[in-house]
């Protein structure tokens, strides 16, 4: 596994830009949504432990897990919401930490939104933060999605601020200019964390 590079930045900050970047580099990456949606898969213990207790109707005609009913029920209980993370995170965890130990690249990348709201950034070495102006991320995120500037905007105050991400970071990209200023900048850390993975 060796080196582990935590990943994170807020909404519409550049992640899976830098990412994909990473990985056209041969770095391996480790993305912590995947790792989420893998744990309740259709036939995981995970996903029987949730319809029996939420109930059956939580499942599609598929046997799949019907994520927008599942998120209105969590949405109206805080318990509800608890017994589901004290499910979840530490199967969410167990397969990121699995992922991580069968990496083979120099080093990994493991990209997490909430990598410092959470404990996630306690699977990493150091923290690699993507920074980008409020006013980008806003107008990106709105861009891609097709959401309003105010539900962007909705979404960051409840993500943790600009601030206490900096505070958080060993190593910060501010992505606020063209995609190939990032990769550049990408570039430069790469030979960095290099260096770091053949000390460590
Ligand atoms: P989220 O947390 O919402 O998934 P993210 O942090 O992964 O967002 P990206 O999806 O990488 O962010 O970037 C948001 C949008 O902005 C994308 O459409 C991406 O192509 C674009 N983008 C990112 N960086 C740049 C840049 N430097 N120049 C131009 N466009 C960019």
């Amino acid at each position: 596994m060796g080196l582990v590079i935590g990943l994170t930045g807020g909404i519409g900050s550049g992640k899976t830009a830098a990412s994909d970047y990473f990985a056209s580099l041969g770095i391996t990456i480790v993305d912590a949504d995947i790792a989420a949606r893998l744990v309740v898969e259709k036939g995981k213990p995970a996903l029987n432990a949730i319809a029996q207790h939420f109930g059956a109707d939580l499942l599609t005609q598929n046997g799949e897990l019907d994520r927008a009913k599942l998120r209105s029920i969590i949405f109206s209980s805080s318990d509800k919401k608890e017994w589901l993370e004290q499910l979840l995170h530490p199967l969410i965890r167990d397969e990121i930490q699995a992922q991580l130990n069968s990496s083979t690249s120099i080093y990994t990348v493991f990209v997490s939104p909430l990598l410092i709201e959470t404990d996630q950034h306690l699977l990493t070495n150091r923290v690699l933060l993507i920074d980008a102006p409020e006013e980008q991320q806003v107008q990106r995120a709105s861009q891609r999605d097709n959401n309003t500037a105010d539900q962007v905007k909705k979404i960051m105050a409840n993500q943790a601020s600009r601030a206490i991400r900096q505070s958080n970071a060993s190593d910060i990209i501010v992505n606020d200019s063209t995609l190939a200023q990032l990769h550049q900048k990408i570039d430069t850390l790469h030979l960095k964390y290099i260096a770091l993975a053949k000390q460590s």
